[in-house]
């Protein structure tokens, strides 16, 4: 089972525009499910405001956040709790995204409060992990993966929760809405690391459950390579504010 998840990011600025992109998105799901089996998942992670409106009770078709605080309730001015984010119908919250880090500078200790708490609300976290385009020109890309999953996942592991929720979205920060797609070979290289850094990190339970998806200026062209050296599925951005391109997506990766 593939797994596409949009982020619309800060977008679309009103209400019955959000709605319109959903209920597309939805019918052209519906109409695809109703010919074969659909064998993805897709995740729609619209801004917070629009959560309570965009409700779905379709097939393999969900609602996700692109935040979510750690604490479940209390004075904490501005935050959403992933217990709310579950009440309104919710199943996904992307975590550490890397905008997230850079315009709000999350932590990575941050993120892994988040995490915990959002496997306590049944909330599957897609923790986003990625090298900026400093740290590759530097050839740091695999020591930030490291250092990005030992301590995003740090609690997890010591409170021993079942990973088989956890989701992870490689996502290289230079790829993302530029149009600048990483290549499959560098992004199979990077798949692989984090595969074995997964193994490293939980040698006694199956890692190989955790599903591991490529971001970063994905697009109809490209979307399928990505899937063919392994990847589990695809974090969108851009090309998930265009119906007609992620339903093509859809339809690829059917195929
Ligand atoms: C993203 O927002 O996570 C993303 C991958 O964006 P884009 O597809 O536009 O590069």
């Amino acid at each position: 089972m593939k797994l596409i998840v949009a982020n619309w990011k800060c977008n679309p600025s009103t209400l019955s525009e959000a709605k319109s992109l959903f209920n597309e998105v939805k019918k052209r799901i519906e109409e695809i499910y109703s010919k074969k089996n659909l064998n993805s998942e897709i995740v729609i992670c619209p801004p917070f405001i629009y959560l309570s409106e965009l409700q779905s009770s379709t097939y393999r078709f969900y609602l996700g956040a692109q935040d979510c605080f750690w604490e479940e309730k209390g004075a904490f001015t501005g935050e959403i709790s992933p217990l709310m984010l579950r009440k309104l119908g919710c199943h996904y919250v992307i975590l550490g995204h890397s905008e997230r880090r850079r315009y709000l500078k999350e932590t990575n200790q941050m993120i892994a409060k988040k995490i915990v708490a959002a496997l306590k609300f049944r909330l599957r976290p897609i923790l986003c992990i990625g090298e900026t385009l400093e740290e590759r020109k530097q050839e740091k890309t695999a020591y930030i993966l490291k250092t990005q999953l030992r301590e995003s996942l740090e609690l997890v592991i010591s409170y021993k929760l079942s990973v088989s929720n956890l989701v992870i979205a490689y996502e290289p920060v230079w790829a993302i809405g530029t149009g600048n797609n990483c290549s499959v070979d560098e992004a199979m290289t990077s798949l692989m690391f984090i595969k074995r850094q997964l193994l490293n990190l939980y040698p006694k339970k199956n890692p190989n459950k955790i599903k591991i998806l490529y971001g970063g200026s994905v697009n109809s062209k490209n979307a399928k390579e990505y899937i063919n050296v392994g990847f589990d599925g695809l974090l969108i951005g851009g090309a998930s504010l265009k119906s007609r391109e992620f339903i093509k997506i859809i339809h690829f990766i059917q195929s």
